[in-house]
């Protein structure tokens, strides 16, 4: 493992200023509350990484009143200890077990917003909060309207801060060792399955809490854009997509890189074919990466890479967006995809990653997080992104 960089934590005002800026975007878009479940969502309010449970956690946000942390007796220590909680900006309010967590939810509601249960007109829910919460809200607060927190708090979250921003950083640092050391390391002759548990342990070692997904892709399976690990055993002679990440200090890591294998073998480096390919594919990602600057639509980002492969006639063979935003879930806000009209706006940190794709042959994806900065784009990843031609033996 190398050096490990001293890692930013998230002052705890930060917390009471999110708060206050998702109650004031709620408030603008004609909510009366935010009701944010475990999930991601809480995670960025409060701080707090809770346990999903068929019992009630939940941060109500009413547009007028205190913030409110609802959670079982039994989970109030960790609730308590959040930096939300600690600096002040949420009240806590626990459940016993034979209480009907959502009537207080709507009690809470009806206090702060000074009206009856039956006058409670719309509320945002978070998009991770459980069926079974929101059917109970539905039941109990049949005059609210209950319609999705996504818009008003994606928005918030796809902008990072500066300690968002160095997280990312240092998530993506780690991903690139990790790509560097397997890209050198023996794969000719190993399963694709035995490349990614390696994959794993790796990030892992490299400081990542979480090391949630390993695509590794070889011959034939590199066509299939989210190809699972196999047993197909790595051969001489064919490329590898590597697409892998998770998440350190809560903040996700992503990077896809192409490897080829020769075996040691001159006469199995990759064809013209494939080089055509992926000069086509490096020249996308790169112009697509450049073109990022505030102001510009998400979808002109997409646009401008599938031009380029269109060009060359791979149109059809790019079947994908071409990135999404990334922070603490690994798909978030913003999506550089086709009718996606919003601006990019500085701080704002996702995937640019065009593809092609010929199925039943080969394929190659390119993938670099990318943070729009004020002038243009900041590419987190640092590893090469040339095809990365080894002996793998
Ligand atoms: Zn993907
Ligand atoms: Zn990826
Ligand atoms: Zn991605």
């Amino acid at each position: 493992m190398s050096e490990a960089p001293e890692r930013p934590t998230i002052p705890p005002a930060r917390f009471g200023e999110r708060i206050e800026r998702a109650r004031a975007a709620a408030g603008r878009a004609g909510f009366d509350a935010l009701l944010v479940g475990v999930g991601p969502d809480l995670e960025y309010l409060t701080g707090y990484r809770a346990m999903p449970l068929e019992r009630l956690t939940m941060l109500v946000v009413p547009t007028a009143g205190p913030a409110t942390l609802i959670a079982p007796r039994l989970e109030l220590t960790p609730a308590r200890g959040c930096p939300a909680a600690r600096g002040g900006f949420v009240e806590l309010a626990g459940w016993e077990e034979t209480d009907d967590a959502i009537a207080l939810v709507a009690e809470l509601l009806a206090r702060a917003l000074d009206r009856s249960v039956g006058s409670i007109d719309r509320l945002a829910v978070s998009d991770r909060l459980w069926a079974m919460h929101v059917l109970r809200l539905i039941d109990r607060i049949p005059s609210a309207r209950l319609e999705s927190a996504g818009p008003v708090l994606g928005r918030l979250r796809s902008i990072k801060d500066a300690d968002e921003i160095e997280l990312l950083r240092l998530a993506a640092a780690a991903a690139d060792r990790v790509v560097a050391r397997i890209a050198s390391g023996r794969l000719v002759g190993r399963t694709e399955a035995d490349v990614a548990r390696e994959v794993r342990e790796r990030l892992l070692a490299e400081g990542h809490e979480l090391a949630e997904f390993s695509i590794v892709g070889s011959g034939p399976n590199s066509a299939s854009p989210h190809h699972e690990a196999s047993g197909r055993v790595i051969q001489p002679g064919e490329p590898i997509v590597l697409d892998i990440g998770g998440s350190l200090g809560g903040y996700g890591s992503d990077i896809t890189r192409m490897v080829w294998v020769t075996g040691g073998d001159p006469a199995k480096g990759p064809d013209e074919a494939f080089l055509h390919l992926f000069g086509v594919l490096r020249t996308a990602q790169a112009r697509a990466t450049a073109a990022v600057r505030p102001g510009i639509a998400c979808e002109a980002i997409d646009a401008t890479a599938r031009s380029i492969i269109d060009a060359e006639g791979y149109g059809e063979r790019f079947m994908h967006r071409t990135g999404h935003g990334i922070g603490l879930e690994g798909h978030e806000d913003p999506y550089l995809v086709a009718g996606n009209r919003d601006p990019l706006q500085p701080g704002m940190a996702f995937s640019v990653e065009p593809g092609i794709y010929l199925e039943g042959r080969y394929g190659a994806r390119l993938e670099d997080i990318v943070v729009c900065g004020p002038d243009g784009p900041i590419v987190l990843n640092r590893a090469p992104l040339d095809l990365l031609i080894v002996d793998g033996v």
